[in-house]
C-alpha cells in the first residue's frame, strides 16, 4: 500500500507572463513578490504577495491563522474538532455562519445538486479501500455493500437551532469534508486580508488557489498552468486567466492513492457505487467564484467524468473546467 505523505499540488502558479515580461516591456519596474511555504491542514500551504515584503510575512500570519482555526473545527484528525464530535454521535450546536455550519452547508448542498457523486459521507469507504491507512487488499464485494449502508449524505441534518444557530447531527453516518474544508479556508483567509484592505496576493493550500488584485504591474489576471500528472508534457495552461476574487481547484488520482495488487486506486471514490473513481481523468481543475465551490465541484467532476461533469458545471455561473485525460 502506498499513500502519498502530501495532497496534490497539482497547480503551478503564475509568473509565466505576470511576472514582469508585459511591465518591462511597458517601461515599468518588476514588482517586487514575496513568497512563503508551509505545512498546513495535512498539505502545504503557499503564499505570494507584491510589494512590501514585511507587510506580505504579516499578510502571511492572518493566513496560516486562518488555516489553523479551519483545521481546529473541522479536522477529521483533531478529537475536539466539530467533525469529531459529530462523528461520535453527539448533536452539536454551532453559529450559522461560522465554519462547521458553512462548509457542511454547502457540502450537502453539493452531494444534492450532484446526485450524490460528491457526499462528504464518504469517510467509511475510505477505510475501507486502505485510503486512511492501513489497506493494501481489495475489500470484498459484501464489505463494500454494507459499508454503502452507512453512507448518504441525507443521513447528515442541519437544522435552524435560533438566536443565530443551527444543530447538525450525522444520525449514524460520518463526515469528512476533505474535499471541501481546504477551499474554504482559503476562502476564508483571502476574505480576511480584503477586508483589512490587502490586496495583490495569491493564497494556495494544496492545489486550492485564490487570488486578489493583481498579480503585478501592468497585469490585471493571473496566468496560472497545471502539472501534466504524467510529467511528460509542459504544465498547461488554464483555460483563462483568473480575474480578481476568483479560484481554482484541481482534483486528481496522480498524488493521493492507494496501491493494491500493483494497481493504483483514486483518494476519491465514487459514492453511488462505494470504489475509488476509476475513469479515464488524471486531473480535473475548476475555476469558480469561490475557492470552496471550485475544491467541491473539482472533486465532483472527477466522479463524474468528463461528459456530465462538463453538463454539470455548464449550469453554474462563472464557472469553468479543464480536464487532463490519462
Ligand atoms: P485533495 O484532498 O487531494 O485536494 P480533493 O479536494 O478532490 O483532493 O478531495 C479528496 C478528499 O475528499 C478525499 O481525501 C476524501 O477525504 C474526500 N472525498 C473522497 N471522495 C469524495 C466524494 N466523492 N465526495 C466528497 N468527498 C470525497
Ligand atoms: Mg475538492
Amino acid at each position: 500500500m502506498r499513500l502519498a505523505p502530501m495532497a496534490a499540488i497539482a497547480v503551478l502558479t503564475f509568473c509565466a507572463v505576470s511576472c514582469g515580461k508585459r511591465g518591462r516591456e511597458d517601461g515599468a519596474a518588476p514588482t517586487p513578490r514575496a513568497g512563503f511555504s508551509w505545512p498546513a491542514m495535512g498539505t502545504v500551504a503557499e503564499f505570494e504577495a507584491a510589494g512590501d515584503p514585511a507587510m506580505a510575512a504579516r499578510m502571511r500570519n492572518v493566513v496560516a491563522d486562518a488555516f489553523t482555526e479551519v483545521e481546529e473545527e473541522l479536522s477529521l484528525f483533531l478529537t475536539n474538532s466539530v467533525v469529531s464530535r459529530l462523528n461520535h454521535g453527539e448533536t452539536v450546536e454551532v453559529p450559522e455562519n461560522g465554519h462547521a455550519a458553512t462548509v457542511i452547508g454547502f457540502a450537502l448542498e453539493t452531494a444534492e445538486v450532484s446526485g450524490g457523486a460528491f457526499d462528504p459521507t464518504v469517510g467509511p469507504l475510505m477505510r475501507i479501500w486502505g485510503l486512511r491507512g492501513g489497506g493494501g487488499a481489495l475489500p470484498p464485494l459484501n464489505v463494500i455493500s454494507n459499508t454503502l449502508a452507512s453512507v448518504g449524505w441525507w443521513r447528515v441534518r442541519l437544522v435552524p437551532a435560533g438566536q443565530g444557530r443551527v444543530r447538525i447531527s450525522a444520525r449514524g453516518a460520518e463526515i469528512d469534508l476533505g474535499g471541501i474544508a481546504k477551499g474554504y479556508a482559503v476562502d476564508l483567509a483571502v476574505n480576511r486580508l480584503a477586508e483589512a484592505g490587502r490586496t495583490d496576493f495569491l493564497v494556495n493550500l494544496g492545489g486550492n488557489i485564490r487570488v486578489h488584485g493583481a498579480p503585478a504591474t501592468g497585469r490585471a489576471d493571473w496566468n496560472i498552468a497545471v502539472r501534466d500528472p504524467s510529467g511528460r508534457r509542459p504544465p498547461s495552461p488554464l483555460p483563462r486567466h483568473l480575474r480578481s476574487g476568483e479560484a481554482v481547484a484541481t482534483s486528481g488520482s496522480y498524488e493521493r492513492f492507494v496501491e493494491i495488487n500493483g494497481k493504483r486506486f483514486s483518494h476519491i471514490i465514487d459514492p453511488r457505487i462505494g470504489t475509488p473513481v476509476d475513469n479515464d481523468l488524471a486531473s480535473v481543475s475548476v475555476i469558480a467564484p469561490s475557492a470552496m465551490m471550485a475544491d467541491a465541484y473539482s472533486t465532483t467532476l472527477f466522479v463524474l467524468g468528463g461528459k456530465a461533469g462538463a453538463a454539470f458545471l455548464a449550469a453554474r455561473p462563472g464557472c469553468t473546467a479543464a480536464f487532463i485525460k490519462r
